[in-house]
C-alpha cells in the first residue's frame, strides 16, 4: 500500500495549526483595533465636554453678573460658537433662569424632575425634538448649570471605520449607541469591553470580538490561508515522495507481475561448432506499458529484497511451460530449457514442490529443465539445501553453476553439490581476443572446469576470435550475442523454424 494516510494527516495538520495560529493573531490584532477605537471615541467626547466646560464657566461669569439681555446674548453666543454644544441653562431653584435660546426657552421636558449629577444621559422622551441628549451639570452659588451635547455629535464620536465594533457611550445606568439607540444598562456586560474617560464620570462600551471567527479569517487572512494550503500541500507532496520512495518500485513491481508484464525472453544456447539449437536460458523482462522492455538488473535486485522474486519465478515458470508445450513438436530432442533462480528462493522449503510441479507441466518429458544458480551471491549450503538440489537431480533436473568464475564460493558449490554444467562467466570470454595472450585467465578456468569433467556453457560469446577459441578448446555450448540475443517467444518461434547459421568451423 502506498504510504497517503500520514502524508495527508500531516497536511491538515499544518492547515489546522496554521488557521489556529492566524485566528489567534487576527483575534488578538481586533482586540487591539477596538480598544484603540474605544480610546480614540473617549478622547473624542472629552473633547466634546471640555466645551461643555468651558460653557459652563462662561455661564458662572453671567450668574454672577445677572440674566439680563446682554448675559443671555453672550450664554447664545457660547452656545452657538462652540461646535458640539445645543443649549445653556441656568436654573435656579429648579427653575429656568437664563438660557441660551431666545426668550429664556429650553428644550427640556420636565426640567424640575431630571436629577443632579455631573453627567447625565436622558432619553428621548425628556426632550422637546424627541432625541436623547447628554448633559453636563455644574452648580454655582444657589444655581444649578446644565449644558446639553446633541446626541448626533455624540454618535459621531462613537463612529469608527471598525466595521464589526459597536461603541455605546455609557453614563450612569443608561447607554447611548452610534446608531442612536438609548437603553438601560443595569448590569455590567461580561462580554464587552470597556474605556473609562479620566477626565468624566462616563465610559465607551464595546463588543469585544470572537475568539473564533470565519468571516474574519476569509476578510483578513484568505491570502495567508491561501500560502497554507500550498504550503500543507507542498508538505504533503514532499512527505508522499519521501516515504515511497522505497515502496514505490515494489508496489510497482508486485502490480506488474499480477498484470503478466514480466514475460519471458529465451536466448538460445548452440552447438558452437554446428550451429545447431540446443537449448535457451529464460531471461526475464518487464513489458512495461509506458518504458517498454525493461531489464532485469534493474528488477530482480527489488524482486529479491521484497520476496517478490517467488512469485516472479512461478509466474515464469508458467509462462515459460506453457510457451514450451505449444511449440513441443518443435523442439530437438533433448533441448535445453535453463531457468535463473536465486539465493533465498532456492532455500525456501517451498522450492522442491514448485520445481517439481514445473516438470510436470510440460508434455516433452524428454526436456532438459536446467536450474541456473549462481555463483555470485552467497548460497547457504546447509543439509536441505544439497539433499534438495540432489532430489531435483535425480527427479532429471540438469544444476548449472552460473557465472563460473566470479564468486569465491564456486569451488566449495562444485565439492558439495551435484553440478551438471558451468557457465563460464562473459567477462572471461570477453577478454580473449587475437592476442595470444588474452586467453591466459579462461584457459586456468577451462582447465580447472575440465579437470572436474563437468560440461562447460560459454557465455557471452560475441566475436568470431572468441568462437575460434572456444571450438579449439572443445567447448561445445555456446550463447552470446555473436549468436542470439535474448529474443521473445514469437522470434524463438522463427529461429527454431529457420536454418542454422554457423558453419561449422575447420581449425
Ligand atoms: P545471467 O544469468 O548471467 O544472464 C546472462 C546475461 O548476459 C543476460 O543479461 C544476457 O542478455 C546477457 N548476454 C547474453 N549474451 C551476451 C553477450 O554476448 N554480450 C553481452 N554483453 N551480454 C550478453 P540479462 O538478460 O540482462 O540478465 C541479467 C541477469 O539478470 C542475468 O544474468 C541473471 O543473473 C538475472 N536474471 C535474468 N532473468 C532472471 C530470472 O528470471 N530470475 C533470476 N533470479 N535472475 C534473472
Ligand atoms: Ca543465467
Ligand atoms: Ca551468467
Amino acid at each position: 500500500m502506498r504510504n497517503v494516510f500520514i502524508p495527508v494527516i500531516t497536511a491538515v495538520a499544518i492547515f489546522i495549526a496554521g488557521i489556529f495560529i492566524l485566528n489567534i493573531q487576527l483575534w488578538y490584532s481586533a482586540r487591539v483595533d477596538s480598544s484603540s477605537g474605544a480610546r480614540y471615541a473617549v478622547n473624542h467626547i472629552n473633547a466634546i465636554l471640555d466645551e461643555a466646560r468651558v460653557a459652563a464657566r462662561t455661564a458662572t461669569e453671567i450668574i454672577a453678573k445677572g440674566c439680563d439681555a446682554e448675559g443671555q446674548y453672550q450664554l447664545g453666543t457660547e452656545a452657538a460658537l462652540q461646535p458640539h454644544l445645543r443649549t445653556i441653562v441656568i436654573l435656579k431653584k429648579g427653575q429656568p433662569w437664563c438660557s441660551s435660546l431666545p426668550g429664556n426657552r429650553i428644550l427640556l421636558l420636565n426640567i424640575d424632575s431630571i436629577p443632579f449629577s455631573e453627567l447625565l444621559l436622558t432619553p428621548a422622551s425628556d426632550t422637546v425634538n424627541g432625541r436623547p441628549v447628554l448633559l453636563f451639570q455644574t452648580h454655582f452659588a444657589t444655581r444649578r448649570i446644565i449644558v446639553s451635547v446633541s446626541d448626533s455629535h455624540i454618535r459621531d464620536a462613537l463612529s469608527t471605520p471598525l466595521e464589526h465594533v459597536n461603541y455605546a457611550l455609557v453614563v450612569g445606568g443608561y447607554a447611548l449607541d452610534a446608531s442612536g439607540n438609548f437603553t438601560i444598562t443595569h448590569r455590567q456586560e461580561t462580554q464587552a469591553g470597556q474605556a473609562r474617560s479620566g477626565n468624566y464620570p462616563y465610559s465607551v462600551r464595546y463588543n469585544l470580538p470572537p475568539l473564533f471567527s470565519v468571516q474574519r479569517l476569509i476578510e483578513q487572512g484568505a491570502g495567508i490561508m491561501l500560502f497554507l494550503l500550498l504550503m500543507s500541500a507542498t508538505a504533503a507532496y514532499v512527505l508522499y515522495k519521501y516515504l515511497n520512495k522505497n515502496t514505490l518500485p515494489e508496489e510497482s513491481l508486485r502490480t506488474a507481475i499480477a498484470r503478466g508484464e514480466i514475460v519471458p525472453f529465451y536466448q538460445p544456447v548452440v552447438n558452437g561448432r554446428e550451429g545447431t539449437l540446443r537449448g535457451v536460458e529464460v531471461l526475464a523482462r518487464w513489458k512495461h506499458p509506458q518504458a517498454g522492455y525493461i531489464s532485469p538488473a534493474t528488477f530482480i535486485p527489488i524482486a529479491e529484497k521484497s520476496g517478490l522474486i517467488v512469485p516472479l519465478t512461478q509466474s515464469l515458470m508458467a509462462q515459460v511451460a506453457t510457451q514450451m508445450n505449444a511449440i513441443s513438436t518443435k523442439l530437438p530432442e533433448g533441448f535445453h530449457v535453463g531457468l535463473n533462480f536465486s539465493a533465498p528462493h532456492i532455500a525456501m522449503p517451498t522450492f522442491l514442490d514448485e520445481c517439481l510441479k514445473y516438470k510436470d507441466s510440460f508434455v516433452r518429458k524428454d526436456l532438459n529443465l536446467v536450474i541456473e544458480v549462481t555463483e555470485r551471491e552467497p548460497l547457504d549450503i546447509d543439509e536441505n539445501l544439497v539433499q534438495t538440489l540432489n532430489v531435483l537431480h535425480d527427479k532429471g533436473f540438469a544444476i548449472a553453476l552460473d557465472d563460473f568464475g566470479t564468486g569465491y564460493s564456486g569451488l566449495s558449490y562444485l565439492h558439495d553439490l551435484h553440478i551438471d554444467y558451468i557457465k563460464i562467466d562473459q567477462s572471461f570470454v570477453s577478454r580473449v581476443n587475437e592476442h595470444v595472450d588474452s586467453t591466459r585467465i579462461l584457459d586456468c578456468v577451462l582447465d580447472l572446469a575440465r579437470k572436474l569433467s563437468i560440461s562447460i556453457v560459454a557465455e557471452g560469446v560475441e566475436t568470431k576470435a572468441q568462437l575460434d577459441y572456444l571450438n579449439r578448446n572443445h567447448i561445445v555450448f555456446q550463447q552470446g550475442y555473436y549468436f542470439f540475443k535474448p529474443v521473445p517467444f514469437t522470434r524463438l518461434i522463427q529461429i527454431l523454424l529457420s536454418k542454422p547459421k554457423v558453419k561449422v568451423v575447420v581449425e
